[in-house]
């Protein structure tokens, strides 16, 4: 027997126009590309949507076309989000810190029929527009008096392009399963690959990551996401605080950290999120300035992990309730979530902060489970580890156009993570597959090595590889950058990590960088590492 509930789809346009009616006033905040601080609302916000959309179908965009976004994370940006998925569009935001080639390909294999882009990534699509004949115009986002001199024929400013939209527009009808946004994975590894989220994936990861003990996103949030719109959608975040009526703080194209804890401190912000590398020098600057934003008061941290240090440090000395996360943009992305219980919080920050280098508990929405080499499922027993693989309704199911199924035999999606799962369903992340290292039979957990050296006073930052070893199979190699104005010698790290390592686990050799190689989304590209120590 069915139940007799109404068809709603769950859409993408209900999310802005449920912002729009229940928060109206609620504020957008944007420091600008063009500088000057942006504000208005969630009414506004859902008015120029509409604009946008109503402007798309007049121009012959249809559903299913992709366009794409170079941009920073802004007001305009979110518009763009709304408009394009609300009309049936799916938008293709393109990841600017990747090499021209890669954007080139990325381009044409989603065959991009319009760009979005900000101001300082115009050079750059001037440079590539002939290798991207599938894009017919080039809306630049920005108003006619900041129209740059360009050599494209096709742009056009993003304040003209809407100008004469309708703000009352009707958004259409649409099936909920029908595409809403393509982000393409980081390219850590091999080729980038399509992620195509669904108005109703993209709905329900919403609800999931409002939960309290996820995101905890409410009317009384300001968020601001320093995680770029341009990776996995912000984790989210644009369309959860629609759904939570929360304010929403974006950062524009500015990422150092005088400039984010300012604006924290001048828009009062509660909560950010992003990745590890972003809140090192954060904290630092805080350190140093004893500026930290009174008002923050939560930061959810994940796509790579965290070092134990930052945690206790954000927790210990400032207050901050740490979130530590793990997703990828396969997922939505979010994965899982550690957020503290009381019996956790009842002990010392020094013992607690290493239970926060597990990665946490799944929301419902998201299902886990680990398996070995033979894809045997594995005791949740916090010591097994294996292959980590996941289901649920914001998980893909496969690659856009790709045909075939990236699932297992029995549905499950494989991450390409190595972890534990605890009897409490908390994941630990020990590795990716390729980045454990074995060294005579034994196990070596780069993640483990790098997190322990990182709490080393004079180490900023640290990976390890595997190298080849003709005795021991792998041995680990640790390269590293040190604080400014320190000389850690190699004894001094080594001895320091050997307080919490067995000694085979330990680095054979320890090299000093200037800096490491940080692919688009932040994270040690350990791809170019091992090309270039490879054969240490
Ligand atoms: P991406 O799709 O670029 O977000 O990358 C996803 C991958 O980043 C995951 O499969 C993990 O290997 C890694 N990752 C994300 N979050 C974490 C975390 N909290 N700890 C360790 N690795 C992480």
């Amino acid at each position: 027997m069915r139940g007799r509930m109404m068809e709603a789809p769950l859409l993408v346009s209900s999310l802005i126009e449920h912002a729009g009616n229940v928060y109206p006033d609620q504020e957008i905040v944007t420091r600008t590309v063009e500088g000057p601080i942006h504000r208005y609302t969630w009414s506004d916000a859902r008015a120029r949507a509409k604009r946008l959309g109503s402007v798309l179908v007049a121009q012959g965009i249809r559903e299913g076309d992709r366009l794409g976004t170079l941009a920073w994370n802004t007001h305009r940006h979110l518009e763009v989000y709304y408009g394009v998925s609300g009309i049936g569009g799916v938008c293709h935001t393109l990841n600017p810190r990747l090499h021209p080639t890669q954007l080139v390909y990325i381009i044409n294999h989603a065959e991009d029929r319009v760009l979005f882009v900000d101001l300082t990534f115009v050079p750059l699509v001037e440079a590539v527009a002939e290798q991207i004949p599938n894009v017919e115009t080039v809306v630049v986002l920005t108003d006619s008096e900041h129209m740059p001199e360009t050599s494209l024929g096709n742009a056009v400013s993003y304040e003209d392009f809407i100008i004469d939209g309708d703000i009352d527009f009707d958004w259409p009808h649409l099936d909920e399963q029908a595409a809403a946004a393509l982000c393409y994975t980081s390219g850590t590894t091999g080729n980038p690959k399509g992620a195509l989220y669904s108005n109703r994936s993209t709905v329900l990861h919403a609800f999931g990551i409002c939960m309290p003990d996820v995101f905890d996103l409410k009317a009384a949030s300001t968020v601001l996401p320093i995680v770029p719109m341009f990776h996995a959608c912000a984790w989210g975040i644009p369309y959860a605080a629609a759904a939570a009526g929360s304010k929403i703080v974006f950062p524009g194209p500015r990422y150092d950290a005088d400039a984010l804890s300012d604006l924290m401190s001048q828009e009062d912000v509660t909560y950010c999120a992003g990745v590890p590398s972003v809140f090192i020098p954060l904290v630092q600057y805080w350190k140093n300035t004893g500026s930290k934003p009174e008002s923050l008061n939560m930061v959810v941290v994940g796509g790579a992990a965290p070092p134990r240090a930052l945690m206790a440090t954000m927790e210990g000395e400032f207050g901050i309730e740490f979130r530590h996360a793990w997703g990828m943009t396969e997922m939505s992305p979010l994965g899982s979530v550690n957020t503290l219980l009381p019996t956790h919080r009842a002990q010392s920050v020094e013992e607690y902060s290493h239970f926060q280098t597990k990665q946490g508990r799944p929301p419902f929405g998201v299902q886990i489970r680990i398996v070995d080499d033979d894809g045997k499922p594995l005791p949740h027993d916090g010591i097994m580890f294996g292959e980590l693989q996941v289901r649920g309704p914001w998980v893909i199911d496969g690659y856009f156009k790709e045909e075939e199924s990236s699932l297992t035999p029995d549905g499950w999606f494989p991450t390409g993570d190595v972890a534990t799962i605890d009897s409490q369903s908390y994941i630990q992340i020990t590795d990716r597959t390729k980045d454990l290292i074995k060294s005579g039979g034994e196990w070596i957990s780069s993640i483990d090595v790098e997190n322990t050296a990182m709490g080393h006073p004079d180490i900023v930052m640290a990976a390890v590889i595997g190298i080849p070893n003709e005795k021991w199979g792998e041995r680990p190699l640790m390269i590293a950058v040190a604080t400014p104005d320190s000389s850690p010698t190699k004894e001094s790290v080594l001895k320091y990590l050997s307080e919490t390592l067995a000694k085979w686990q330990l680095p054979d050799d320890v090299i000093f960088v200037d800096e490491l190689p940080m692919g688009a989304t932040g994270k040690v590209r350990k791809v170019t590492l091992r090309e270039e120590y490879g054969g240490e």
